[in-house]
């Protein structure tokens, strides 16, 4: 096996490109769940790696094609309260801005991990994520993730969701930091690819 093909066992990149050197922990105040469709779990830029490596309370629950997400009855109170963060495209379908939860309780905050198709098919294959309430974000800049093909001009990756969410509901900038961290995996990726390597393939 090639060198540059041996991947770290913590973020799971080629070791030429690994950034675990950079994850600073962090822990929310809110709880954060992540749902994650599975071929994203094994995308090698999949930035959702970062956040699962930086925030403690953040939990991961993965769900296959055809497979309706519902959590196991043991975690049911983990979902009590919770919020889904889903941009809406439809105008009849209502998404608050999560301003409105500034300054409240803090309740566990859903994010949806994977293509834009795939997400909103895990979405509408769920009862219960149908039944959360739904809140957007606004993002202080444009989407900075550009290392995969962009499905929307306005598509933020998973990590740049939590980020933007977690600022705006704890009033700080802290977990700007893990943008930085995938600034670094996009910055390792392209050298690794202008030094010859084909983009770094799935597992
Ligand atoms: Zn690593």
């Amino acid at each position: 096996m090639a060198q540059g093909r041996r991947l770290c066992r913590r973020c799971e990149r080629p070791l030429t490109t690994c950034y675990c050197e950079l994850i600073t922990p962090q822990t929310s105040s809110w709880p954060l769940r992540l749902v994650q469709h599975a071929a994203e779990r094994a995308h090698p830029r999949g930035t959702a790696r970062i956040a699962q490596l930086s925030l403690a309370g953040l939990s991961t629950h993965e769900v296959a094609d055809d497979e309706p997400f519902h959590p196991a009855e043991s975690d049911a109170l983990d979902w009590v309260d919770a919020v889904l963060i889903y941009p809406t495209d439809h105008p009849a379908e209502q998404s608050r801005d999560i301003e409105e939860l500034k300054g409240r309780a803090p309740r566990p905050i859903v994010f949806v991990d994977g293509t834009w198709r795939k997400s909103k098919a895990i979405v509408l294959g769920s009862p219960l994520l149908r039944s959360l309430p739904r809140y957007s974000f606004q993002a202080t800049s444009a989407p900075r993730y550009r290392v995969r093909k962009a499905k929307r001009p306005d598509f933020y990756s998973t990590l740049e969701a939590i980020v933007a969410v977690l600022n705006t509901l704890e009033e700080t900038d802290t977990y700007s930091q893990l943008l930085e961290v995938m600034d670094a995996m996009v910055e390792s990726e392209l050298a690794f690819r202008a030094a010859g390597n084909q983009p770094t393939p799935e597992r």
